[in-house]
């Protein structure tokens, strides 16, 4: 059986090994992301290489001290410097002395063919029958972790008890982890939001609104952005994260999908950014204006250090905050980045919002 790894993105392992266990790979989940990970990654890459890079690296090299011997990472096209991180990770890999084979899986809207082939190679005896059902339970373990995880951002700004809904939440992964059928899935899900309907809220609360975007994986891995999503969720924000692994999984696997919402999202950006930049920086000026539309609080973007489309969505991003006064965190993490600095600014953040949110219901009420 071949040991097979893949990155760490958030709870992207989740499905990830459900898939792996079903094509007849042995999965090998790289540790949970650390300080030593990132470093391990920062030493053999390039030094203006981007964060997710360096700690993919980490993930690989951790992954293959556990006896990986395949690495699976997705190709991309495009401006963006992800579409040959694949290879320049290979050839650091084998530089330093490792043999595990890099493997990468270009998106199937690029070729779908040509993915198939490659995973063919692997698993000869699987048929095309098999390989749908794998994708069929990968497919709803992703879907079911974003719609959980959409609830309890919305519901964690209200929580009486600071820490419940996380728990449920990773009580939920764990479940969902150790889950192989979709029947089962379904039930665990179920189970977790029985659980979220026991959480006991504030009813007086008025959570302020919050548009998380930014560069995909800054916004989904926790460990990069120090769990931003329940930090905030504790300082009373409810947020509204831009973008989920289904969405992504959807816009790029999902063969027969019309891309209606890239197509929305460029309309909604045109006024501010009028072509495609790479990564996901038209898809951050878009929810950058979709947070002004709906007049919530504030925009948080995430980006690493670098970051070529994040850097040229901040300042469409600036004109927007101007144009529909709306403020804008701009948070930029690299390997140096910690957790305390990163609380401190959105602590200062949130005060700015609350104030502000204060002395316009104040403006109101005086009229
Ligand atoms: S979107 Fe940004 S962080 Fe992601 S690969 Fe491209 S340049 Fe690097």
């Amino acid at each position: 059986m071949i040991k097979a790894t893949f990155p760490h993105m958030g709870t992207f392992h989740i499905p990830m090994k459900s898939l792996l266990s079903n094509l007849g790979f042995q999965p090998i989940v790289p540790p949970p992301t650390s300080q030593k990970t990132i470093a391990i990654g920062t030493e053999l890459s390039p030094e203006f290489a981007c964060l997710p890079f360096k700690v993919n690296l980490g993930n690989y090299i951790e992954a293959i001290a556990n006896g990986a011997e395949l690495i699976l990472m997705a190709g991309g096209v495009g401006p963006c410097r992800f579409g040959y991180y694949s290879q320049v990770q290979g050839r650091a890999l084998a530089g330093a002395g490792y043999s595990a084979k890099l493997v990468t899986l270009e998106a199937p809207n690029a070729d779908l063919s040509e993915l198939y082939r490659k995973i063919k190679k692997y698993i000869p005896r699987h048929s095309i029958w098999d390989i749908t059902q794998a994708l069929h339970v990968f497919w709803t373990k992703a879907r079911a972790i974003d719609k959980f995880d959409q609830l309890a951002n919305k519901i964690r700004a209200r929580e009486k008890n600071l820490g419940a809904i996380t728990k449920i939440q990773n009580q939920f992964y764990k479940a969902l982890d150790n889950t192989a059928i979709l029947k089962e899935i379904d039930r665990v899900f179920n189970q977790a939001l029985t659980g979220l309907d026991s959480i006991q809220l504030v009813p007086e609360a008025k959570p302020l609104k919050i548009m998380l975007l930014g560069e995909i994986y800054m916004v989904l891995e926790h460990r990069v952005n120090f769990r931003i999503e329940e930090q905030l969720g504790h300082m009373g924000v409810d947020v509204k994260r831009s973008i989920y692994l289904s969405d992504w999984i959807e816009e790029h696997f999902s063969p027969l999908h019309i891309n209606k919402s890239r197509w929305h999202l460029s309309k909604l950006a045109r006024p501010y950014l009028d072509s495609h930049v790479g990564g996901h920086g038209l898809e951050s000026v878009a929810h950058g204006i979709e947070a002004g539309v709906n007049r919530m609080d504030g925009i948080i973007q995430l980006a690493p250090f670098t970051c070529m489309p994040e850097i040229v969505a901040m300042a469409p991003l600036t004109a927007i905050s101007n144009d529909f006064s709306i403020p804008v965190l701009h948070l930029i993490i690299d390997e140096h980045s910690g957790e305390a600095g990163i609380r401190t600014r959105l602590e200062a953040f949130v005060d700015l919002l609350k104030h502000r949110k204060d002395k316009i219901t104040m403006k109101q009420l005086s009229i």
